[in-house]
């Protein structure tokens, strides 16, 4: 199977080559030239393997030059044991009337782990099948999760090495923490002076400076990137949705054929397009439904068909979804329309006014497929606090954003579907937010918060974050924004 560049659909390269890219040299996305087909017999396949079986098979699916055995072995390696603390790795649990699967069992506690831990294995047996013989480098820049997701992923992965940039005031206590402790040989921490923005901006400008990559060059280095741009990060997400549903049947939620809708808290629209391509390929899902917090650029999107970047941003208390451009929207409008000349004129819209209003059919087909809604942090903390007093369940906010937008689609529309509620992160990685939510105004600090959120919850932290207290502090560096080029060249 081919892969082709969402802006210019006549670029088109084999998947080694697109995980290898990242980033199509026009600046569209890859993706797969056509979608394979699950039928009812593969579903009832499925159901009987267990996880990583379940994603070799899936993935075997799109990526037609590594073998099943390659891709086994990869997936038995990124979601055994000594990753993930439960051998269902993505659980589906039910809550009151929602189905949470829970994408946080890995290393680090956020979902994150689902794809950056399968990405270096892609990524590097990519380089072999290409011939590439340097060393990958992965630049990062992060507001929390992305970074030590992608650290723990690399970690002492061979032929390559990863950096990852972030805001000196702008991650919690834990994030920071599980950062500048990382373990492993080919890894490198660095804050920022700066926000969110600088550190990203930063890193962007590293990717586009000639000078640096010939520097790179020369030491037999190139760099990529790790985030949802790049397939290979995307594909292990269709995984769980496909995972979920065997669940489903074996659990006797649902019969075979009948649908189920699936709420995400988007940012991205990585998680959520997974979904919509299990949709494609033929599982039987219904409604996607897209959870925004008060960043809701994509709920006015699908609303009206008119994406408007320009609005204020909002700092919340579930900052992976503080996101304006959700960039792999653009892989859904070329999925829409099928037309790369039309794509290329809405993301130079895009670039050039913040701005671009889709046609009348494309906003038709995604509202059948799409709802949304949005949910600031008022509406957040409330529904952790109703739902913790109601279940006894803690939803981080992140989660909870989407089983609030959830709770209001349902309330509007009546729908009865069996619903699958991506559940994006532990509470324990957002133990200060969760706290206040459940009335807890006097909280610890560094560590000692995660013994304070166990007490009231009558919860036990997940292993990677309690072993933080015994964690030695690797990383100390701090830069200026304009120095981080130099600091690539020394820490890399
Ligand atoms: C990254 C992230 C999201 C958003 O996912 P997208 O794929 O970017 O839409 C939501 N919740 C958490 C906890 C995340 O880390």
């Amino acid at each position: 199977m081919r892969y082709v560049s969402t802006r210019d659909s006549s670029l088109k390269v084999r998947a080694a080559e697109a995980v290898v890219m990242g980033l199509s040299r026009d600046g569209g996305l890859y993706l797969p030239e056509r979608i394979p087909s699950l039928t009812a017999s593969d579903l009832q396949a499925l159901v009987q393997m267990d996880y990583p079986h379940r994603a070799a098979w899936v993935m075997k699916q799109y990526l037609d030059e590594f073998s099943h055995a390659e891709l086994l072995d990869y997936a038995a390696k990124a979601y055994g044991p000594a990753k993930f603390d439960t051998p269902a790795v993505a659980p589906v649990r039910s809550v009151g009337d929602v189905q949470v699967l829970e994408l946080w069992h890995g290393p680090t506690c956020a979902f994150k782990d689902m794809a950056l831990q399968m990405l270096p294995y892609l990524l590097t047996a990519s380089m072999q099948k290409t011939g590439e013989d340097r060393t990958v480098c992965i630049l990062v820049a992060t507001s929390g999760d992305t970074g030590k997701a992608a650290l723990e992923g690399f970690r002492d992965v061979s032929q390559s090495k990863i950096l990852v940039f972030y805001p000196e005031k702008g991650v919690s206590d834990i994030q920071k923490l599980q950062m500048v402790t990382q373990e492993g040989e080919n890894v490198a921490v660095c804050a920022v002076r700066g926000n969110f923005d600088d550190a990203q901006s930063g890193v962007k400008a590293i990717f586009s400076d000639e000078n640096m990559r010939a520097k790179l060059a020369q030491r037999g280095q190139f760099l990529s990137s790790a985030n949802s741009i790049n397939w290979g990060r995307v594909l292990p997400q269709l995984v769980y949705y496909i995972s979920a549903y065997c669940d489903l049947l074996s659990g006797g939620i649902l019969k075979p054929g009948e649908p189920m809708n699936v709420c995400v808290p988007t940012g991205n629209f990585g998680n959520i397009l997974a979904a919509y391509y299990t949709k494609c390929m033929g599982l039987p899902v219904q409604k996607l439904i897209c959870a925004s917090n008060a960043n809701n650029v994509l709920t006015d999107f699908l609303r009206t068909g008119t994406y408007d970047r320009n609005r204020p941003f909002h700092t919340t208390t579930s900052p992976s979804m503080d996101i304006l451009i959700s960039s792999n929207l653009e892989r859904m409008l070329y999925l829409l329309c099928g037309d790369d000349a039309q794509v290329r004129d809405y993301m130079a819209q895009l670039a050039q006014t913040g701005r671009y209003s889709v046609s009348e059919t494309i906003l038709h087909t995604l509202q059948e497929h799409f709802d949304c809604g949005c949910c600031d942090d008022a509406g957040t903390a409330r529904t952790i606090e109703a739902v913790y007093d109601q279940t006894g369940y803690v939803l981080d906010p992140h989660t909870a954003v989407a089983w609030s937008v959830l709770a209001d689609y349902r309330a509007r529309t009546g729908d009865k579907n069996v619903t699958v509620l991506a559940s994006t992160a532990s509470p324990f990685k957002f133990c200060d937010s969760v706290l206040t939510a459940l009335g807890v105004a006097q909280q610890r600090s560094g560590v000692d918060i995660l013994d304070q959120l166990s007490e009231v919850a009558g919860l036990i932290a997940p292993m990677p974050l309690r072993s933080l207290r015994e964690k030695a502090v690797r990383f100390t560096t701090v830069t200026a924004k304009d120095a981080m080029p130099e600091a690539v060249l020394e820490m890399l």
